[in-house]
């Protein structure tokens, strides 16, 4: 049994649907986002609200196909899908579009999908840890913040940056602590469930009461794991997800393996705890930090991107995984390109069964990933009932 609260998660999408729209009649500004490279905080010192518009489902990808290529990574179809059928609530009352030049396959969209709402692209240095990086991240953030505020006609001071951070942070601060329960053996809650509660903070119009009904979720799962309630035993095979961002709609992997009995206890993409990890500094200058915190992401669009490896490395540590696996959406070359890199990594200096999974959205190849999923646990060593 899941914990209650989870049907409210669950609710949260219809809930903010209903949210968005009032919040749009009543005047307020909506700015849509697609990535973990997205300033966030940017939006919500503007007054606006920022909500997550990534596609991932398979349903609007037939209309995007009449003018995408049919051999492109299904999340960015299914984002192009949803913005031209007008299917998507919080894109259709987005005032604002977000870009960023990530990946190829994403950049050459947006100038398609620039053309149905106002748009800002963010010039993505592909270099971290690099000052001039940094510096050319650094007039990214101002010109973004130039956008909005001619674009919805405010200010954004230092002091309402200052804010939005604190608030931003609270969320991670919240959403951190919910993710590292399962670092606990047995997990407190299935993968499915945490993804699910992570991928949903995207559409939250009212980020305290979002923060809110995690503290709850948080102190719910605490109280079950007092009265020894977890979602799986414990010899459940412990995996680590990495690889491209899932939500729902695009859970098949995640699915097919806690269906075939493993535990997924850490999800180290863009759902889960990649955009969590590094908080933004409230000392500094509120561009500096920001710059800072979101130049760090781990994501495969950058070279090198040793961070990846890092974050695997801490996380296979710290929740004591026995498995990872490696998501691919076809036609994503960069993460696909990646895989061999950490796989290497993860076989050769961590010592742990790996495999790689491409597929997209569709259900055509179902059963041939739950055949490999299944075949994949069978070689992952049955970890003992009592650790
Ligand atoms: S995987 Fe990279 S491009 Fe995709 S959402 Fe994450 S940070 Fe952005
Ligand atoms: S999954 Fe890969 S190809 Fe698709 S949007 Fe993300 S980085 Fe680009």
């Amino acid at each position: 049994m899941r914990p209650s609260i989870m049907e409210e998660v669950e609710g949260l999408r219809g809930v903010n649907s209903v949210k968005i729209k009032e919040a749009h009649e009543s005047g307020k500004k909506v700015v849509g986002m697609y990535c973990v490279f997205s300033p966030s905080e940017i939006a919500l010192a503007a007054d606006a609200i920022p909500v997550t518009l990534c596609g991932t489902t398979q349903a609007p990808i037939e209309d995007a196909e009449k003018e995408l290529p049919r051999n492109l990574c299904p999340l960015i179809k299914s984002s192009y899908g949803f913005a031209i059928t007008d299917k998507c609530p919080y894109f259709f009352f987005s005032d604002a579009l977000l870009a960023e030049t990530t990946c190829d396959g994403k950049k050459k969209m947006y100038e398609l999908m620039g053309k149905i709402k106002p748009m800002h692209i963010m010039n993505l240095p592909q270099t971290a840890n690099d000052k001039d990086s940094l510096d050319l991240w650094k007039k990214e953030m101002i010109k973004f913040k130039n956008f909005l505020e001619e674009q919805f006609e405010v200010e954004i001071t230092d002091e309402k940056l200052r804010d939005a951070i604190k608030l931003m942070n609270k969320e991670r601060d919240a959403m951190k602590r919910l993710h590292k329960l399962n670092a606990h053996k047995p997990a407190p809650l299935s993968g499915m469930d945490m993804m699910l509660a992570q991928w949903l903070k995207g559409f939250n119009v009212n980020k305290e009461s979002g923060i809110d009904l995690i503290e709850r979720l948080i102190a719910e799962i605490e109280e079950r794991m007092e009265k020894g309630i977890y979602a799986f035993d414990e010899t459940a095979p412990r995996i680590l997800l990495t690889g491209c961002p899932i939500g729902s709609g695009s859970e098949k992997v995640l699915k097919a393996l806690e269906e075939a009995g493993a535990s997924v206890v850490a999800l180290e993409n863009c759902t889960g705890y990649k955009g969590l990890d590094v908080m933004v500094d409230e000392e500094k200058d509120p561009i500096t930090a920001l710059a800072e915190k979101y130049l760090s992401t781990p994501c495969s669009c950058m070279t090198n991107n040793n961070g990846r490896l890092d974050l695997i490395e801490r996380l296979a540590k710290e929740y004591d995984v026995d498995g990872v696996v490696d998501l691919t959406w076809q036609a994503c070359h960069t993460y696909n390109i990646e895989s061999f890199t950490v796989k290497k990594f993860v076989q050769e200096e961590l010592k742990l069964p790996f495999i790689q999974i491409e597929t997209d959205y569709s259900d055509s190849d179902t059963g041939q990933v739950k055949v490999r999923v299944e075949a994949f646990l069978e070689t992952i060593e049955k970890p003992a009932t009592a650790k």
